[in-house]
């Protein structure tokens, strides 16, 4: 089995930036949001299942999810969002599985913004929170999208201290980016070790 170290972290905590530093250092990576698209791009049974159910206008011109299209269909209505739900979780969660078994690095770190809420932690060997005041978290938000609402989507995520509970070990993301850098050279090492250690 693998070494699966679950990395999490509310918006804005600073998890792509971290996941890439792991990558740099050649661990393969799993990301919750790339694998919740690619089970609805062309030609993937989640998409023509949606497709059948909701009907063609989900397409745009070039054959992919209309997103947009998509969230139109469900606001407002609870069951059509229960069936979509019921549809793509088992898909994505077989996917990243079939993803994570597969990678070639001696560990693998799962990227999931929701991975305590899901209940996802529980899957992983090793749980890895990104950690950043809230006012860094907003203001590396707006940074990046000045119109991203950070506030709101904090509001529905869990508090930084209760995630920090689930924590095996956390990444202190409030100095700089050299910081942020040697805190991943430690962990890596450590990861590297422990993953040797599982498999003998
Ligand atoms: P998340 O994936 O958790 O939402 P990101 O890794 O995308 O967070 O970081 C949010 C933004 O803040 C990005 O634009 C990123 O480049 C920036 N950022 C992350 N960490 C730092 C840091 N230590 N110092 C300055 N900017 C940072």
């Amino acid at each position: 089995m693998m070494f699966v170290v679950g990395l999490t972290g509310g918006i804005g905590s600073g998890k792509t930036t971290v996941a890439n530093l792991f990558a740099e250092l050649g661990v393969k990576l799993v990301d919750a949001d790339v694998v919740s698209r690619q089970v609805v791009a062309p030609g993937t049974k989640g998409l023509s299942a949606l497709v059948e159910h909701f009907g063609r206008d989900l397409l745009n011109a070039e054959g992919q999810l209309d997103r947009a299209a998509l969230r139109a269909h469900i606001f407002n209505d609870e069951k059509a969002w229960q069936w979509v739900n019921a549809l793509l979780h088992p898909l994505i969660r077989s996917e990243m599985q079939k993803q994570l078994q597969a990678a070639s690095s001696t560990y693998v770190v799962w990227v999931v913004p929701l991975l305590i809420e899901n209940g996802l932690f529980e899957d992983c060997d090793r749980v890895l929170v990104v950690d950043a005041h809230e006012h860094q978290q907003r203001s590396r938000v707006l940074a990046r999208d000045s119109k991203a609402d950070a506030d709101a989507i904090m509001a529905r995520q869990l508090s930084r201290h209760e995630r920090l509970k689930y924590a095996d070990h956390i990444v202190d993301n409030s100095g700089d980016l050299d910081d942020l850098k040697a805190q991943v050279q430690l962990l890596h090492h450590l990861y590297l070790s422990e993953a040797q250690q599982k498999r003998l």
